[in-house]
């Protein structure tokens, strides 16, 4: 009896463990865009419109069409199965509370006719439930999370990509690929129109790049990495939550070119990543609510335009503009700058994080419900191992010493590009004579600061002391 083979967020054929489990007989390749309609941001579906149709292409080269389904999964999948007499469907395993609450409904609808879902560790090195602490707990801390799985060793070798597979006829109901032009991923303007200059979605472009970062890039990793200006880091991120790449793959390629101080600074990274799906699944609030319960009492003080003014890239901190505006236009961040405008919104101007986690779901590449709520819980000092909520950011020193030359910050917020260094991280102190010999009006070409950095981390300070004293 035929397989089928539901691809989620594992768009790859090489190490797909789901897609290895079909490929010895007659099998069937569905993706159900619905997922893509209500589950993710912008920024996501526009690659995940991409990178499906790079799938697409290269199952059809090995004899197998991929089946493209609108509708609810738990009615669809079940059916679809029934009509090809398929006796299981094999997937990658999802971490997500909302993808977990679904499989379970799949599996049960598929048990009721006597087929099964078999789901597969596909987008993390090791289920969460098989690493605990000596004390059978999840781990809080990433430290020694990440120890013991590097004492785990070296993870199986990856699955390579099967050869001729073969592919049943599906039957009517599904959609065509050209469909996929249907996605909701392009809203007018087209705020996407820079993404395809910066990226090529899709299993073949993601094993090149890290091919190319692995063998090359990574043994800069270290020095390289806190630069938002140079090309330092790999920009895997949307492969990887994509699964054009699994983790697998990324420690092997990795481990291939030896250990030297930036491939490992770079492997722990990869574990950071890890760490925080373990987390996603152990502790499945981390999305909505701060894991440390008395942060819910913090006093947030929302408002929509000092929010706004952050998502457009317009608070008058140049390297916090920079980044806001590189996320729009590239639809991904650096790590540094991630840092520094998210401690800008929850500390500076005292908005809920999770108001600023939605923002970066709806806007990245690579957003990813289980990095970011980890992140930005991280950022906001109320998560597992988070930075403590007092150590804030500075954005003026942080852009003098990241962006000593400036080259991020011109870059992004060209308007500011002819001021000297001296002043380019802080417009508001220049001499007039120098901003106007650089063109620059403050609260005309660029904006004012919407806060004063001293005054509003003094706030945010206090803001914490309340807290701590349950003010
Ligand atoms: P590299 O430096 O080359 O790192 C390699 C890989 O390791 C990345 O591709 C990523 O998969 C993983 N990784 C690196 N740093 C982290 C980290 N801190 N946490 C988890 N995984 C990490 N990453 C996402 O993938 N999706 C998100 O939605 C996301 N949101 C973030 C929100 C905030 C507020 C912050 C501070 C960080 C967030 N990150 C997120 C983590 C990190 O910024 C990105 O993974 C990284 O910048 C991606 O660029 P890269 O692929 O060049 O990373």
């Amino acid at each position: 009896a035929p397989t089928l083979v539901w691809f989620r967020q594992d768009l790859r054929l090489a190490d797909n463990p789901a897609l290895h489990a079909a490929a010895e007989g007659p099998m069937l390749a569905v993706y159900v865009l619905d997922d893509a309609a209500h589950r993710h941001g912008g920024a996501n579906r526009w690659w995940l419109h991409h990178s499906l149709a790079a799938l697409a292409k290269a199952l059809e080269a090995r004899g197998a069409a991929l089946h493209l389904l609108h509708g609810d999964a738990v009615a669809e999948i079940p059916k679809l199965a029934k009509a090809i007499g398929a006796q299981s469907v094999q997937a990658g395993r999802l971490y997500a509370p909302w993808a977990r609450a679904r499989d379970a409904a799949v599996a049960e609808a598929l048990e009721a006719e006597g087929r099964k879902l078999v789901l597969h560790t596909s987008s993390v090195l090791l289920e969460p439930d098989r690493l605990r602490t000596g004390q059978g707990k999840p781990y809080a801390v990433y430290t020694p999370f990440a120890r013991a799985i590097m004492a785990m060793g070296e993870p199986p070798p990856a699955i390579p990509a099967p050869g001729k597979l073969a592919g049943v006829k599906p039957p009517k109901g599904g959609v065509s690929l050209g469909s996929l032009k249907l996605l909701p991923h392009k809203p007018e303007p087209d705020w996407a129109a820079a993404f395809p200059a910066m990226w090529t979605p899709g299993e073949d472009a993601a094993q090149a790049r890290l091919a190319e970062f692995a063998g090359e890039d990574a043994a800069d990793y270290a020095d390289g990495r806190n630069t938002p200006g140079i090309d330092g880091t790999s920009r895997l991120s949307p492969r990887l939550h994509w699964g054009e790449l699994s983790p697998r793959q990324v420690w092997h390629a990795v481990a291939g070119h030896g250990q030297d101080g930036g491939r490992q600074t770079w492997l722990k990274e990869i574990l950071w990543r890890e760490f925080s799906y373990h987390t996603l699944w152990h502790r499945p609030q981390l999305p909505d609510k701060p894991l440390r319960a008395e942060f819910e009492q913090f006093g947030w003080q929302p408002d929509a335009k000092l929010l706004a003014a952050w998502q457009r890239g317009q608070t008058g901190y140049p390297i916090v503009d920079a980044g806001m505006r590189q996320l729009w236009k590239h639809g991904w961040m650096h790590n540094r700058v991630r840092m520094i405008t998210g401690s800008f919104l929850v500390k500076h101007l005292l908005q809920p994080w999770q108001d600023g986690a939605a923002w970066f779901l709806d806007t990245l590449v690579d957003g990813d419900l289980a990095s970011n709520s980890q992140n930005w819980q991280w950022v906001s000092g109320c998560g597992v191992d988070a930075a403590p909520y007092f150590r804030i950011f500075n954005p003026i020193l942080q852009g003098q010493k990241f962006d000593a030359d400036g080259a991020y910050v011109r870059d992004f917020v060209p308007e500011l590009a002819q001021l000297p260094d001296k002043w380019l991280h802080q417009p508001w102190a220049a001499p007039e004579a120098v901003l106007r010999g650089a063109g620059v009006t403050l609260g005309q070409t660029y904006p004012k600061p919407v806060v004063d950095h001293a005054g509003a981390r003094a706030r945010a300070l206090a803001a914490f002391a309340d807290l701590r004293s349950g003010r």
